[in-house]
């Protein structure tokens, strides 16, 4: 199965609207508009989405909020929803980022009611799943892996889940640069896409498109990629220098 790799940068709580913006346009004029054998993906702070997503109008390159409310409108301060970030320009929503789950109390019924909502407003959530180091230490990696998947994707049809992307990240390398090994990362996600199939079918688990994330760079992208079920990288540090981020997207 061909999957298009997808390269995503997550700018957690970087750049200021001037900033993003100077990147966004260096990134555009560096590619000529857009690669068109990778999907590559920003995911600005909120406050930049909406510039970023005029900047990015006509251009291949997919723009991506960071979170989204499971309510479409409301009395719920601080939040913003999925048909909030579409109206912006987005297509692609990170949900359940290990950040988010760290220090803000999501959880993956959380992330399972985001998810819902950001299918319903047509957008492609990028649900990311991954372990501490003391559940890898202790053998629990695919225990916890599973339960975050079983349920955070509760309750998903088929039909949504042919456009969902799956992140695993591996929260211990996370900004730590420490990278799992490309057989660390593959074993996961073999096991990822058997329990798709599980879930869903053979075709709808080939289709499937999982990124690796952990300390991701120019350096090492391309053994990671070179894995047959490594379809991307969800990119942190490494996304937020933009020739560091072009090399990225052309691994
Ligand atoms: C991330 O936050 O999703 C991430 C993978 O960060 P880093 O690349 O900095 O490890």
């Amino acid at each position: 199965m061909n999957r298009k790799p997808i390269i995503a940068g997550n700018w957690k709580m970087h750049f200021v609207v001037s900033e993003a913006e100077i990147f966004v346009k260096e990134l555009i004029a560096a590619l000529d508009g857009g690669p068109d054998n990778v999907d590559a993906v920003v995911a600005p702070p909120f406050t930049a989405l909406f510039s970023i997503g005029k900047l990015l109008r006509g251009s291949t390159i997919g723009l991506a909020a960071q979170n989204a409310h499971w309510e479409t409108t409301g009395a719920y301060t601080g939040e913003v929803s999925a048909k909030m970030a579409r109206d912006v320009g987005c297509k692609y929503v990170i949900i359940g980022h290990s950040e988010r789950r760290q220090y803000f109390g999501e959880t993956d019924e959380t992330a399972n009611k985001r998810l819902h909502a950001v299918f319903a407003d047509g957008l492609t959530p990028i649900l990311c799943v991954g372990e501490i180091l003391e559940e890898r230490k202790a053998g629990r990696t695919w225990t916890v892996i599973e339960t975050q998947l079983r349920q955070g994707l509760a309750g998903v049809s088929r039909d949504d889940a042919e456009s969902l992307v799956i992140a695993y990240e591996p929260v211990w390398a996370i900004g730590t640069g420490e990278t799992a090994t490309p057989d660390q990362a593959q074993e996961v996600h073999a096991q990822i896409r058997g329990l798709m199939k599980d879930l869903f079918d053979e075709t709808l688990a080939q289709g499937l498109r999982i990124q690796y994330g952990g300390s991701v760079k120019p350096e090492n992208v391309r053994t990671l990629m070179d894995q047959p079920d490594i379809d991307g990288a969800l990119v942190g540090g490494a996304s937020l220098k933009v020739d560091s981020f072009i090399k990225l997207i052309k691994y």
